[in-house]
């Protein structure tokens, strides 16, 4: 049986939610498809000692504050997902939980939402799936070769994995870096990092507010046609947070370049040279979770999908929300997907009006 809903947010993470607090405050009716069986999105899957980057005031979804966890200045992951429940709760927000999206298809005036519980007919959809489903791993020499462990960001728990082994890190942003660091503070395993290019670290005093207040106002610059007052990409990429700043001014996190090679048992280096590696893990990014928009056909040159603000150029009823800059300023961040959703959504009720 198919079932209706004016609007479908494929996605319930705090992009999802900020969605739902708007298609709420319109009136719209609407359904929220996530496949997490539990509220909290990716957060519920971070390494033990991640913290945010940003006070909890700083990290807030639209309408409610997040209150501040106690003894930290920067709460940790369970903390967003107690948030992210209760957000969930407080506004009543129509969230299936256990349902993943597989398709999402043009029929008629309509489109077509084909989930693993059955489908769903909307006049418009928001995908909101973020990216911690698709990391990404690079094409390095040797890796296929290396008999030892490999993980990405999203496998990483705790050092207590790696007591007595040798590890190397690879990445130069903000994963890196404090994997790196969390590795190396427990002081019983014995880390290498290593990065493209020399790790840039922001200045000790900026965290993410002074990020999310760069990011503002270049919006601001470039929407009153000033000059780009540039990105925060400017003033460099890892957030000297707590445990960073610890590891770095102990003299623990000297990055090293890249090794040119994996072999079986460890990294060539670009010298000749050989160490013996246990594991590696990979902080190499993610790619948007987007597999399911295929039926649309909508990537354009080199794979993007290309939209104006958050609507698809190629499919007016469809908004990609929370990817990164390319979909909304700071999207990708907890007080930085408010504007979007509340954009996105003011759209969607225009159309649905019509
Ligand atoms: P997600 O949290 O990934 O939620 C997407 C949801 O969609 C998930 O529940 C997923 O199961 C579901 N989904 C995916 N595909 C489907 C499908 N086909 N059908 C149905 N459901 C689907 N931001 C900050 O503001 N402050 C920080 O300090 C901060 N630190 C970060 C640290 C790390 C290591 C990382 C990776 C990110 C950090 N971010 C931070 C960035 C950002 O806030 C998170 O990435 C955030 O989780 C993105 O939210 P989202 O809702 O877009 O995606």
């Amino acid at each position: 049986m198919t079932q209706h809903a004016d609007v479908v947010v494929v996605g319930g993470g705090q992009a999802g939610l900020a969605a739902g607090y708007y298609l709420r405050r319109q009136g719209l009716d609407f359904v929220i498809l996530d496949a997490e069986p539990a509220p909290g999105g990716s957060w519920q899957h971070m390494w033990n000692s991640l913290h945010l980057f940003s006070p909890a005031e700083h990290s807030s979804l639209p309408g409610r504050l997040m209150a501040a966890q106690a003894g930290e200045t920067y709460p940790d992951a369970g903390h967003v997902v107690e948030y992210l429940a209760d957000y969930e709760k407080r506004y009543d927000l129509p969230v299936q939980h256990g349902t993943r999206v597989d398709a999402v298809r043009r029929v008629g005036e309509s489109l077509l939402v084909e989930t693993d519980t059955g489908t769903w007919r909307a006049k418009a959809v928001i995908s909101a799936t973020g990216t911690w489903s698709r990391p990404f791993l690079p094409a390095v020499p040797g890796r296929s070769t290396f008999a030892g462990r490999q993980l990405h960001t999203v496998n990483y728990r705790s050092p207590a994995d790696f007591t007595d082994q040798r590890v190397v890190v690879v990445g130069g942003g903000n994963s890196g870096a404090q994997i790196a660091a969390d590795l190396a503070l427990d002081g019983q395993v014995e880390v290498t990092w290593v990065t493209q290019r020399p790790p840039r670290f922001l200045a000790d005093d900026i965290d993410g507010r002074a990020l999310f207040d760069v990011a503002t106002a270049r919006r601001r610059a470039l929407e009153e046609g000033r000059d780009d007052t540039g990105g925060v990409a400017s003033l460099g990429d890892i957030v000297a947070v707590p445990p960073v700043r610890a590891a770095r001014d102990a003299g623990l996190l000297a990055a090293k370049p890249m090794f040119s090679r994996l072999t079986a048992d460890g990294a060539r280096w670009a010298n000749g040279s050989h160490t013996g590696v246990d594991a590696v893990v990979w902080c190499t990014g993610f790619r948007p979770a987007l597999s399911h928009l295929a039926p649309l056909n909508l990537r354009g040159a080199r794979g993007h999908i290309p939209t104006d603000g958050t609507r698809t150029l190629g499919e007016p009823r469809l908004h990609l929300l929370g990817y990164g800059d390319w979909t909304g300023p700071a999207s990708a961040t907890l007080i930085g997907v408010g504007r979007p959703a509340r954009d996105a959504v003011r759209e969607i009720a225009q159309l649905t009006a019509r």
